[in-house]
């Protein structure tokens, strides 16, 4: 069986990669997303184990030291990381395992694992954002400000992706998501053990 990939989704707060990513695993079940640990507090309908493993600083640092993290970063004030033995695992039984998270832990995923796929999501403007971080209203004047400071920060390191995806409409943002996942799928190099197939 050939091995899976992961498909690490980044870009700013607010450019509706949560909502991106629930759609795309709701429309496609053998894809798996992985779920980070963090220090942040849990938001209103969040569900740890699900959303997040919400977790506390000290639980957080005994994870870095036992390096159990495949990636890990301190974002807009929390520590944020990968659990490394579940999507690891996932992809060496052949599965799609989707990463979403911030650009230093995209980073350092492909220092890691350059054969990762890389997708930088977009808002259709930088106001656009704005207004979007502001209408969840789950963050304080102050958060916003640091979330917006961290876009512009973020976007510095889009030559580092393989694909960009404007968020517009949901919808067309998913399917151009789905189309990088299956042209990913059909790369020579994923597919070297065909042949073995077709040469009867
Ligand atoms: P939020 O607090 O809005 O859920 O997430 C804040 C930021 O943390 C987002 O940019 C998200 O992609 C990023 N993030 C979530 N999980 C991880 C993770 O495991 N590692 C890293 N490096 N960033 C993450």
């Amino acid at each position: 069986m050939s091995k899976g990939f992961l498909l690490v989704i980044s870009g700013p707060s607010g450019c509706g990669k949560g909502t991106l990513c629930k759609k795309i695993l709701e429309r496609n079940e053998k894809l798996i997303f992985s779920v980070s640990a963090t220090t942040r507090m849990p938001r209103r309908g969040e569900t740890n184990g699900i959303n997040y493993f919400f977790i506390n600083k000290e639980r957080f640092s005994n994870m870095i030291e036992e390096k159990e993290f495949l990636e890990y970063a301190n974002v807009h004030g929390n520590l944020y990381g990968t659990p490394k033995q579940f999507v690891l695992e996932q992809v060496e039984k052949g599965e799609i395992v989707i990463l979403e998270i911030d650009v230093q832990g995209a980073l350092q995923v492909k220092e890691a694992y350059p054969e990762a796929v890389f997708v930088f999501l977009l808002p259709p403007s930088m106001s656009e954002l704005k207004n979007r971080i502001k209408k969840r209203g789950t963050e304080s004047e102050k958060d916003i400000d640091i979330r917006l400071k961290n876009a512009f920060e973020e976007l510095k390191f889009i030559d580092e992706y393989d694909y960009i995806v404007i968020n517009d409409e949901l919808i067309e943002a998913v399917e151009k998501t789905e189309a990088i996942i299956i042209a990913e799928k059909l790369k020579v190099r994923r597919l070297k053990n065909i042949l073995e197939k077709i040469i009867d």
